[in-house]
């Protein structure tokens, strides 16, 4: 039946039958011409003689009269109960029948039966119909196995690997994959098997999808990509058939190349909870089917991206699946200037940018960021009306993705103003006091859209890949350096530190809890980090006597470093008076400009 297709029309056909259907038998067409009259009228004629013949049923009399013209007349009438009327009927010569319409058993039968059956199966048909079709129209299960996944050829993408940077390890264990591509034979001959499966794993924005489509357009094959989100499907089965589809056209296109973007949606661990989809575990097992369907020489490799790695089913990650990881991590110094070079080559820009200074000063940006920042300085170019791209340019749009816009017109009364600079100066001269410690950037208190009121940048020399107990110490006196300020010059505090307590403590508790920095305990993990790339809270797993023991511990760290901060602060207080005021004047001042007041006053303390 093709009804499955056109739930709607059915719906309406349906109802038009039994309406039809239903009028016909609940109410029989009258017979043509006859009038409606009122029994008095039926009497009347009766008694005038001109009443020919009637017919009688349960609850009409229909009855013909002669007019004296001679040509007759049909009425009808609601018959009442009137025990004379057969009697007076034949009395006036009347020719009488009675009528079985109304009255026959079958046709009662019908009424009470028939209908509500013939309605409550049609009503079934209708609902099961409904419910089995994904979607009213086209998406029913029957169009499902026509062509969903989408066809990309090298053209399409218009990636290659030049336009990755920063990720060259990824790019060379895709390249043997490129190759793979290219000359099977090669590898085939000597026996050797490629991997079937490629996983991408990393944080978020850090080129995976960009990488996949690179491989396409340098391995010049058929590239046929999907997301995982595209699977989630309300109706079981749904997804299954989309995996099934997707492996029957890439086996016909091999060599070829199928991209799983976001895997995770799918390929999430099987588990006996009961919050476990049925169609997502289907999903699942027709990938793992797929896969296993494919032998190492067909020339066909699946490249999945994930950010959640360690969520995936163990069963995805075995050999002969996606047995290969590559990890695409945040770029390092070096990345991230190439990933800038690479995005500003894009823009029109100034010849002698420094790209260094801002890869240095962008540390765990990702490449998705560090390209918002090159187009937020092209829009920044735009704004101010000039035609290049200048490094002012793009050192403001390193704000602009860290801090937010600035606020101009944000109304901050001068009284606040004035705590925030020695706030902010606090943080500087905790900073550049403080060894070891990255030296001051720029200090600001121009207040951003992301609610910071002021900040102070630090900007580390070299990339660090180790952080040392000394490093995390100073770095929370930094961090407490501007409440110390607010405290000795105007002794009080103000909500304007919370953000800097809340990463002091963060800082402090996994000195405690991870790498083992605290004089309380050993080499003792009292929390698991989650190994994903979305970061996430760690757990602890300790007794709560610990849990309240490193609360202990962390307090104490972070109150020495408060401390140290106040006496760094009150060594130095002029300072922090000329530094403060200097900052309310000018709003921004630079690193530069920081420590030669820094320097020039440490003459005429003595
Ligand atoms: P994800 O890892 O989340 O899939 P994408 O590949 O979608 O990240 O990256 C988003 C964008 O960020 C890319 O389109 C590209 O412009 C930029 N980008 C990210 N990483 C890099 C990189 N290594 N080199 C150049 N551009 C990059
Ligand atoms: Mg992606
Ligand atoms: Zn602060």
């Amino acid at each position: 039946m093709k009804i499955k297709k056109y739930p709607l029309f059915f719906t309406a056909v349906t109802i038009i039958i039994l309406a039809v259907f239903s009028s016909i038998v609940l109410f029989p067409t009258k017979q043509k011409g006859s009038e409606i009259t009122d029994y008095s009228f039926f009497l009347n004629c009766l008694e005038s003689k001109s009443v020919t013949s009637a017919e009688l049923s349960d609850n009409v009399i229909i009855y013909e009269t002669k007019n004296p013209d001679g040509s007759s007349e049909r009425f009808e009438t609601v018959r009442i109960d009137d025990p004379d009327l057969v009697s007076r009927l034949s009395s006036h010569g009347v020719s009488f029948y009675g009528s079985s319409q109304n009255t026959s058993p079958s046709r009662n039968f019908m009424v009470s039966w028939g209908i509500p059956a013939i309605l409550a199966v049609l009503i079934f048909l209708l609902i099961r119909n409904k419910l089995r079709s994904p979607q009213y129209g086209t998406n029913s299960p029957s169009s499902i196995s026509k062509s969903r996944a989408r066809i990309y050829v090298n053209k399409d993408t218009g990636k290659s690997f030049s336009d990755v940077a920063g990720q060259e390890e990824a790019k060379e264990a895709l390249s043997e994959i490129v190759d793979f591509l290219h000359e099977p034979e090669k590898f085939t001959e000597i026996g050797a098997k490629l991997p079937k499966g490629v996983l991408l794993a990393g944080p978020p924005g850090t080129g995976k999808t960009l990488l996949a489509q690179a491989v396409a357009g340098e391995a010049d094959v058929p590239f046929f990509s999907i997301s995982g989100s595209e699977f989630v499907e309300m109706f079981a089965g749904v997804g299954a058939a989309k995996i099934r589809d997707l492996f029957r056209q890439a086996s016909a296109k091999a060599p070829c190349i199928v991209f799983i973007d976001e895997i995770d949606t799918i390929g999430k661990k099987r588990d006996s909870r009961m919050t476990s989809s049925d169609e997502r575990e289907q999903t699942l097992n027709q990938l793992l089917t797929e896969m296993d369907g494919f032998d190492g020489r067909s020339a066909v490799v699946i490249l999945a991206a994930t950010n959640r790695p360690d969520s995936l089913d163990p069963a995805l990650l075995r050999p002969g699946r996606f047995d290969r990881r590559i990890p695409v991590e945040l770029p390092d110094i070096a990345g991230r200037e190439a990933i800038l070079r690479v995005h500003a080559s894009k823009v029109v820009t100034d010849t002698n940018l420094d790209f260094n200074a801002i890869a240095r000063a962008t540390a765990g940006a990702s490449g998705a960021e560090l390209a918002n920042i090159i187009n937020e300085a092209a829009l920044r170019a735009v704004r101010n009306g000039r035609n290049i791209v200048s490094q002012s340019d793009i050192e403001e749009s390193v704000e602009v993705v860290i801090a937010g816009y600035q606020r101009k017109n944000a109304v901050i009364s001068h009284n606040e103003k004035k705590i925030i600079a020695y706030h902010e100066i606090g943080h500087a001269i905790v900073a550049a006091k403080e060894r070891p410690s990255a030296p001051v950037h720029k200090i600001t208190i121009i207040p951003r859209t992301s609610g910071a009121l002021g900040y102070t940048m630090q900007v580390d020399d070299s990339e660090k890949n180790l952080v040392t107990k000394e490093d995390a110490l100073s770095r929370i006196a930094v961090l407490t350096g501007g409440r110390s300020a607010e405290e000795l010059v105007f002794g009080t505090c103000t909500s304007g530190a919370s953000n800097d307590i809340e990463k002091a403590t963060r800082i402090a508790r996994s000195m405690v809890t991870r790498c083992g920095m605290s004089s309380q305990f050993d080499m003792i993990a009292l929390e698991t980090a989650s190994d994903n790339y979305l970061g996430g809270e760690p757990e602890l797993i300790c007794s709560s006597e610990t849990a309240a023991l490193i609360d202990k511990e962390v307090n104490s760290i972070i109150a020495s470093a408060h401390r140290k901060a106040l006496g760094i602060i009150s060594d130095n207080i002029n300072k922090l008076h000329k530094l403060a005021a200097l900052l309310l004047e000018k709003e921004t001042i630079s690193g530069d400009e920081f420590m030669a007041v820094l320097d020039s006053e440490k003459r005429d303390d003595y």
